[in-house]
Order: C-alpha cells, then sequence, then structure tokens
C-alpha cells in the first residue's frame, strides 16, 4: 500500500496509524491541513474488504474536511479518522478508551467527535482519554451533542435553495425526494421533508432503520439499488459515498442531487455529467456542514444552540452563491466550491494561525 503515492494523498500534513493489540484496534487518523485551526472532522467505523479501502476512505474524507470547515467559516482545519471494524475488534469501552489515547497522542491537532458507526455514548468513553472531542451531550440550551440533527437541518434547508435554483419552486410541499440511508441523518431529515409535505421515497440496508421512519410517517421502501434511480424530484443521498459515478448518473430521474453522505461523486468529472444532464448538485460538504457547525460551537464553548441554529440557517446563502456561480461561469458547482474553499486556506496560509482554543 502506497501511502505518499497515494492517489488521495494531496499533501496531507500528517497521517497516523494506530494498532492497539490489547484491544484489537486499528485506526487511522489523517490530518489535511490545520492553516486554519486545529484538524476537525468526525471519527468513523466501518468493515473495509482491505486496509487500502480505509485508507483511501480516510484521505478522501479528511480533504472534504478542510474544505467544508473552510467555507463554513469555522476555525478548524481538515482531518478525519477511520477505525477498522472486524469481528476480532468488537465495539468495546476499552476499545475507544484506546482509540481516546490515540487522539490525544496528537496533543489537539486533531479533534474528534461522531460519524458513520459511532454514537454519543462512544465519543463519551473516548473523553475519558481525551478532551480533543466534541459531539457529547450537554446540557440545557448549551450548544453540542449529537450533531446529526443540525446536519440534516443543514440539508432540509439545502435541499429548499436547490429546489428553488433548480425547480424555481417556493416550497417542497408535493415534490417526491428519496432519501438514500435512513441513518442518524436520513431519519431526521425525513422527520423534515415529511412536516413540510413532502413525499418520501427510501431505501437502507438495515430493516429496522427504514421502520424506524415507516412506523412514523408514510414512505415509499424501495431496494437499495432502486433508490438513486427512483422517479422523485430530489434524491438525498445519506449513506456512504461513491453514489454518483460514470455508472449511477446516465440514469438518475431526480433534478436535484443534495444529502449529507461524504464524499457523494466518486471523482471530480462526476460533477461535469450531471451538469450535462442539467442535474443541479449541491456539494456534499457544503450543504452537510450543520453538524460540523454544532461541533465547533460546543468544542470552543460559551455557545447557545440558538447560535448554531442561526448559523446553520445561513447554508443556504453559501449554496446560492455556489449556484450563481456555476450558472454565470458554465461550470459545475463541485468544481466552483473546491476553488472557492482551497483559496480560503490558500489565503489563511498567508497569515499564522492564532490559538483559538477557548478554555
Ligand atoms: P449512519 O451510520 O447513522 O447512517 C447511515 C445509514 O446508511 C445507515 O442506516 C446504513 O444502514 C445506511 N446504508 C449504508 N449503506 C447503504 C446502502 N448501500 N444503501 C442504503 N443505505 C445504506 O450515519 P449518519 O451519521 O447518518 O451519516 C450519514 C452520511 O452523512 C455519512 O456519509 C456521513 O459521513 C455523512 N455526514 C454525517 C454527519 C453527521 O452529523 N452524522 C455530518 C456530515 C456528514
Amino acid at each position: 500500500m502506497s501511502v505518499f503515492g497515494h492517489p488521495e494523498y494531496d499533501s496531507h500534513e500528517s497521517v497516523h496509524f494506530f494498532d492497539d493489540t490489547a484491544t484489537g484496534l486499528k485506526a487511522i487518523i489523517a490530518i489535511h491541513s490545520t492553516a486554519l485551526g486545529p484538524a476537525a472532522g468526525g471519527c468513523r467505523r466501518w468493515q473495509y474488504a482491505r486496509d487500502d479501502d480505509a485508507l483511501t476512505d480516510v484521505l478522501r474524507l479528511s480533504r472534504g474536511m478542510t474544505y467544508k470547515n473552510a467555507i463554513a467559516g469555522l476555525p478548524f482545519g481538515g482531518g478525519k479518522s477511520v477505525i477498522l471494524a472486524s469481528d476480532a475488534a468488537p465495539k468495546s469501552e476499552a476499545l475507544f478508551e484506546a482509540f481516546g489515547r490515540f487522539v490525544n497522542s496528537l496533543e489537539g491537532r486533531y479533534i474528534t467527535a461522531e460519524d458513520v458507526g459511532i454514537s454519543v455514548d462512544d465519543m463519551r468513553v473516548v473523553r475519558r482519554e481525551t478532551e480533543y472531542v466534541s459531539g457529547l451531550p450537554q446540557s440545557g440550551d448549551e450548544a453540542g451533542g449529537d450533531p446529526s440533527p443540525w446536519t440534516a437541518l443543514g440539508v432540509f434547508l439545502g435541499i429548499e435553495a436547490a429546489v428553488k435554483a433548480r425547480l424555481d419552486r417556493d416550497s417542497i410541499d408535493g415534490l417526491k425526494v428519496a432519501v438514500q440511508g435512513v441513518g442518524h441523518v436520513g431519519f431526521q431529515l425525513c422527520k423534515l421533508l415529511h412536516e413540510a409535505g413532502a413525499k418520501l421515497v427510501i431505501a437502507d440496508i438495515h430493516r429496522e432503520n427504514l421502520r424506524a421512519v415507516t412506523d412514523r410517517m408514510p414512505a415509499d421502501v424501495v431496494s437499495p439499488t432502486e433508490i438513486l434511480y427512483a422517479d422523485v424530484d430530489v434524491l438525498a443521498p445519506c449513506a456512504l459515498g461513491n453514489v454518483i459515478n460514470s455508472v449511477t448518473t446516465p440514469n438518475i430521474k431526480a433534478s436535484v442531487i443534495a444529502g449529507a453522505a461524504n464524499n457523494q461523486l466518486s471523482i471530480e468529472a462526476d460533477g461535469s455529467r450531471l451538469a450535462e444532464r442539467d442535474i443541479l448538485y449541491a456539494p456534499d460538504y457544503v450543504i452537510n456542514a450543520g453538524g460540523i457547525i454544532s461541533v465547533a460551537r460546543e468544542y470552543f464553548g460559551h455557545s447557545s444552540e440558538s447560535e448554531v441554529h442561526t448559523e446553520v440557517q445561513r447554508i443556504p446563502e453559501r449554496l446560492h452563491a455556489i449556484f450563481e456561480e456555476a450558472h454565470s461561469s458554465g461550470k459545475p458547482t463541485n468544481v466552483i466550491a473546491d476553488d472557492m474553499a482551497r483559496r480560503i486556506v490558500v489565503d489563511a496560509g498567508k497569515t499564522p494561525t492564532p490559538d483559538l482554543r477557548i478554555a
């Protein structure tokens, strides 16, 4: 497995591998950039077919965090971690304590939180070993806790903005929306969409997650392979990445793609393919920034939920700026967003990064 020569390496500042024989924990932390502040991004626990797949995932995810934090205007750089799930290393308190020691060894250059396969309770265990963790339960109206409802809210508002831009409709009432993956974010998004009058089509690989939705609201269930091609107005990928690619794009019927999943596009050229088909793509790391906005407010302290709410409501205006520039330049939305994010990071590199941590 090549690291420096990896196609997704993209000048990462550092990549750290951890192997704890006592608990079986195997994990990777990738720090893409600390130009804007400490690298922040969630921890994903997933069963990868090969170690190489885990490395590819963490590298792509951490670069995405650099871009996400930059465009959201957060004082964070980009990083991410993955825990390689296996029968030899089941979830346990000891495993998450070991992960906490791994995070702590980086002395604050990387801040972790929840991602796929990780719960708030897991992060509470990580907190025993390190202070460089966010997404922990808070009291009263303090900002923080599970980031997924905030991610869902940002995605919902982003869907409304994309529908306005592409379909010239002020409301999603009566529109059909396909949600791929109804886990932490997808479930919350379904609730918001249903309340706004959208008709839901859903898919998941776990039956109990589907039932959690269908027990509470009307939704048509289709198979995980059918969902991408459902006859809907909006497709909201909320499972894993690489779902938009040269095979899937020609058969997508939705006019808008706007969802929570990170790395929805397999490669940059997938954005052009969508634009050629007049499918409006809301860049994933712009629309799904609600969770990291909450994580940041919690980490730096002295913030309320209403401040998180106000900040998440700015996601549509950022998408609007990207849609406008894509329209006037003729470039795909993903290219516009990448350019914007890179400009912010390069400009930040011209001035020293202050110590932003509020005690
Ligand atoms: P989750 O693990 O709670 O939910 C993912 C869901 O997708 C699960 O229900 C899973 O069974 C389902 N799934 C997996 N493969 C599938 C497939 N092939 N077809 C259909 N369903 C499938 O994770 P989450 O926290 O809801 O995150 C969802 C996505 O959003 C991830 O890509 C994550 O990186 C991204 N994201 C999450 C947050 C957050 O706040 N949790 C923030 C930003 C981005």
